[in-house]
């Protein structure tokens, strides 16, 4: 008998679930799915625009999943599973803690985003969204731009990110680095007592979009700022603009300084150079600063204070996530400013339990998940199946 030892995926109409051929297979897909409680693995395929997609949607506990769509050449469609569902995870936590009435997911297409981009391949894309009724709302990642989301906004109304000229928030990393910020006052206020950076030496790794607008308000805030990046341009921008002092890539991590924000690279912090740093706090909008989740215990150890990333620099989806109740600079300015609070809450916890603040960040969000699914057990007298579970964010 031929044993299935790959994942096939059969032609499907829109919306259908892939069968996925073989017992042995059948089974660890759905031991994947339930490790972590994910709801629904959906595959898409289009013979003829090549559309070869995976929607993971991990939980809806708090609202339709909202999550980014990645393009990316994966070698072998078992990678791209194990990337799709990681992503959506993650995207239940960081919609959970910066108080987003939304849910988790993430979608990745298969493919070279260099080569393999077509209006036909979005828009296939797009049906498949529309056949999940709004369980699911895409954004871009990395890999897909505004324009691919325009793309995917012909078929479906369950897409954010859109060109502002059909309601979208446009460029998030502004209120990116406007939660940096906000998460760097709650820091400065556990460690010296005040939630002012005036005075306070940063050191900001990386000046491309958020790094600059980082520097932009620190600069306001009046903070002194060093600065470094690999491209020269971005760096004397920076010295021109807010009197940033340039150091050298290698140097930004050793220098002494209040805080260390990065905002380049992810895994920037490991076992080399965390014994280097010379800093109190680290705050960036990097995606991923901790090699790996133990080092947020080192960091711990050595007395630095160290705020989450996906925590800080989620002011780039609190913006985007606005547009789905008719885009509102305003609006998003004030949830965005929350992620202070959001801090202090993860270093709150972190005292209590006794953990690393990368530690205290899934509890916070696992407590309002639970807070939010106890209360809602309550019938509130709406007639059977017409109660809509849209909720407003706060
Ligand atoms: P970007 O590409 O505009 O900026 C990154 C900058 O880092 C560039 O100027 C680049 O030259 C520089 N850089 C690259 N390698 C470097 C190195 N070794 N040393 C110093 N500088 C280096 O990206 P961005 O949009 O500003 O995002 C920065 C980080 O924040 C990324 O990790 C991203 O995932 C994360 N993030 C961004 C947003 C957003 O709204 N843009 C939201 C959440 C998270």
């Amino acid at each position: 008998m031929v044993r299935e030892k790959r994942l096939r995926i059969v032609e499907c109409s829109p919306g259908s679930f892939v069968r996925v051929c073989g017992k042995e297979r059948q089974l660890e897909v759905f031991e994947k799915l339930a490790e972590y409680r994910y709801e629904q693995l959906v595959f898409c395929h289009d013979k003829a625009t090549g559309l070869r997609a995976i929607i993971a949607i991990h939980d809806t506990t708090l609202g339709p999943a909202l999550g980014g769509c990645r393009m990316y050449p994966y070698a072998t469609e078992d990678e791209a599973m194990v990337d799709v569902l990681r992503l959506a995870r993650g995207m239940t936590y960081k919609a959970a803690v910066s108080g987003l009435n939304l849910g988790g997911g993430k979608s990745v297409i298969i493919g070279d985003p260099h080569t393999d981009k077509s209006e036909a391949l979005f828009r296939s894309f797009g049906r498949y969204i529309e056949t999940l009724g709004g369980r699911y709302i895409v954004a871009e990642d990395v890999g897909t731009s505004t324009d691919d989301a325009n793309y995917i906004r012909v078929e479906t109304s369950h897409v954010v990110g859109v060109d502002v000229t059909r309601g979208g928030s446009g460029d998030p990393s502004p209120l990116t680095a406007l939660g940096v910020l906000h998460g760097m006052r709650a820091c400065a206020e556990e460690v010296f007592g005040t939630a002012s950076l005036e005075g306070k030496v940063v050191a900001v790794q990386g000046v491309g979009h958020v790094g600059y607008h980082l520097c932009r308000l620190l600069y306001e805030n009046g903070a002194s700022i060093m600065v470094t990046d690999v491209d020269e341009q971005a760096v004397r921008r920076a010295v021109r603009e807010f009197g940033a002092k340039p150091v050298d890539l290698d140097e930004i991590l050793t220098i002494p300084c209040d805080v260390f924000a990065p905002c380049a690279l992810g895994a920037v912090l490991d076992d080399a150079t965390i014994p280097e740093l010379r800093c109190s706090i680290v705050a960036g909008s990097a995606n991923n600063v901790l090699a790996e989740s133990h080092h947020g215990e080192a960091l711990a150890e050595r007395g630095i204070l160290y705020a989450p990333d996906y925590v800080i620099n989620a002011g780039g989806l609190i913006n985007v996530a606005d547009e789905l109740e008719g885009y509102n600079e305003r609006r998003a300015v004030k949830r965005v400013r929350r992620i202070e609070e959001s801090i202090r809450r993860i270093i709150a916890i972190s005292r209590r339990d006794d953990v690393p603040t990368n530690v205290a960040t899934d509890p916070l969000a696992l407590e309002r998940i639970g807070a939010i699914s106890s209360m809602e057990r309550l019938h509130t007298g709406h007639p059977y199946g017409q109660l809509s579970r849209r909720r407003e964010t706060i």
